[in-house]
């Protein structure tokens, strides 16, 4: 009897996936599809998203694939990223080059637009991303090495216990926005990232945070904040036509206009001449209406 454990591979790691609760207990579904290895036997797991494929197994059939852990962990590098990133995959870029660069394109030539290559490899991120540079120096070295170049090669991928320890140290590091109470700071930066992006055009992405902050730390009452709404003065403002400009009166309708304008609609003739319709194709006459002899009673 084999005192190994079976080894367990996710295969098709995606955010349907990961279920997580309000309270942060996390739930892997979609069970029934990983790849379980025991000893030598391997039950493989045959489907995949695309977007959460790593490069070295874009466009290839699952079929006959034995997936790795560093395989997972691009998966898991992509799901890290959407949530630190507002949602943005590591991947979507503005090419600088010619022809389009769709999303399973960049992952298969290792395209990351926030990487230290980016520039030679013609990318660069989507208008309002954060910068890579954002994160602790850790963080970041642990996307350039799940992205990177070379990413592909066995144990090169941060494991989930290292993205733990880095976000957990990295977390600690964070201090308040003293302009946004939806806002953290990390220790490294002098500036807030939220107000840098909006100071580029880009949204409050956390406006929601710090109205809700105010509901919730203070005593909410419609009635004490419907009288302010209430009592906001408003505008004087009432409308009035612009005056015609001094010595210029408008010129009257030209005399050979009169007949043709307003022009008068003309009915198509397809409406007033419709054309004859072609006469009806008869089926041949082989299908003619005949009538079919009388069967003789079947016998009892
Ligand atoms: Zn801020």
């Amino acid at each position: 009897m084999s005192s190994t454990r079976p080894k367990l591979v996710i295969g098709d790691v995606n955010e349907r996936n990961v279920l997580v609760s309000d309270n942060g207990l996390v739930a892997l579904i979609d069970c029934d599809s990983y790849q379980i290895q025991n000893g030598t036997q391997i039950y493989p797991c045959e489907v995949g998203v695309a977007f959460y494929t790593p490069p070295e197994l874009q466009g290839q059939p699952f079929h006959g694939i034995t997936r790795t852990t560093n395989h997972d962990l691009f998966g898991l590098a992509v799901l890290i990223f959407h949530l630190l990133f507002m949602g943005k995959h590591p991947f979507a870029v503005r090419f600088l080059g010619q022809g389009e660069m769709p999303l399973e394109r960049s992952i298969r030539e290792y395209r990351f637009p926030y990487g230290k290559e980016a520039l030679i490899q013609q990318v660069q991120p989507p208008l309002h991303s954060l910068p890579l540079e954002v994160l602790s120096p850790q963080l970041a070295s642990f996307f350039e090495r799940a992205f990177a170049q070379g990413s592909h090669i066995f144990g090169s991928r941060p494991s989930a216990a290292d993205w733990f320890n880095g976000l957990k140290s990295f977390i600690s590091t964070l201090r308040p926005c003293s302009n946004d109470r939806g806002h953290l700071i990390p220790s490294h930066r002098t500036t807030c990232p939220w107000h840098d992006l909006m100071k580029q055009g880009g949204p409050n992405l956390f406006v929601s945070v710090s109205f809700s902050r105010i509901i919730t730390t203070s005593s909410f009452n419609l009635a004490i904040i419907w009288a302010r709404i209430e009592k906001v003065p408003r505008p004087q403002k009432t409308y009035s036509r612009p005056a015609l400009p001094q010595g210029k009166s408008p010129l009257p309708w030209p005399q050979n206009l009169t007949s043709v304008f307003p022009l008068k609609p003309i009915k198509p003739t397809i409406l007033t001449n419709p054309p004859a319709p072609p006469p009806p194709k008869l089926p041949p006459q082989k299908y003619a209406k005949t009538v079919l002899p009388v069967e003789p009673k079947q016998k009892s």
